[in-house]
């Protein structure tokens, strides 16, 4: 049975290797068992355009692009997901899933490369048409228990290393106190079962 009847925007975030990719799969099986129409969007990437874009930005490459480019990037292609895929299938009442969405650039390109987080905070909501989730679930493991976890070649971003997700995982608990309105903090280092229950379970009392 249908468990919402309205449409909600929510994203995943966290550090690579956290478990979200796993989460958002489970979830949007739970929504297609429970009869919600949803709808999954991955950052970068989505429709033709996001996909050349992802294409620039994660590719391992001998020259070295400037920290403005990525970020100016990931935002472009963030502008073209949100108008093609969120904003019209929240109009017609549909549940929008994303694997990462607008805190990633603040805590990657803000918190990882350094750039400034009040003009990156703007740039986002140019690029987004002002709109944010109605939940973020933050999926919070160390960077130990995240590279611990990683496999297969890294790409660009990924390959930055140990001390950069350090520094993107506490930019995350900055946004997490920013936007606790809006944040949920789970322990990733919990089951992934565990993980997923406890998501139902706020999803569930979101609606109420
Ligand atoms: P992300 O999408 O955040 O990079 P993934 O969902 O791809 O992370 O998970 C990375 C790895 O960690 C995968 O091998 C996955 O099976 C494993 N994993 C996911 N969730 C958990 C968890 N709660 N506990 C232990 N391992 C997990």
């Amino acid at each position: 049975m249908s468990i919402l009847n309205k449409s909600l925007f929510i994203s995943f975030e966290g550090i690579d290797g956290c478990g979200k990719s796993t989460q958002v799969n489970m979830l949007m099986e739970k929504f297609l068992k429970s009869g919600d129409k949803a709808r999954l969007v991955r950052e970068p990437g989505g429709t033709k355009i996001c996909e050349e874009i992802r294409e620039v930005l994660l590719k391992n490459r001998d020259d070295v692009m400037a920290d403005r480019t990525e970020a100016l990037l990931m935002t472009a292609s963030r502008a073209q997901l949100t108008k093609d895929c969120i904003l019209n299938q929240l109009e017609d009442g549909i549940i929008v899933v994303a694997d990462r969405f607008k805190d990633s650039t603040i805590a990657y390109q803000g918190g990882g490369r350094g750039l400034d987080i009040d003009y990156l905070l703007n740039l986002n909501e140019f690029a987004t048409y002002g709109l944010d989730p109605d939940i973020t679930f933050f999926i919070d493991v160390t960077a130990e228990e995240g590279s611990r976890r990683h496999s297969g070649k890294p790409d660009r971003i990924e390959g930055e290393g140990f001390d950069f997700q350090k520094k993107v995982r506490e930019q995350y608990i900055k946004l997490a106190h920013m936007f606790s309105k809006r944040y949920i903090v789970i322990d990733g280092t919990l089951s992934p079962d565990k993980i997923h229950q406890l998501i139902w379970i706020e999803i569930q009392n979101w609606k109420k």
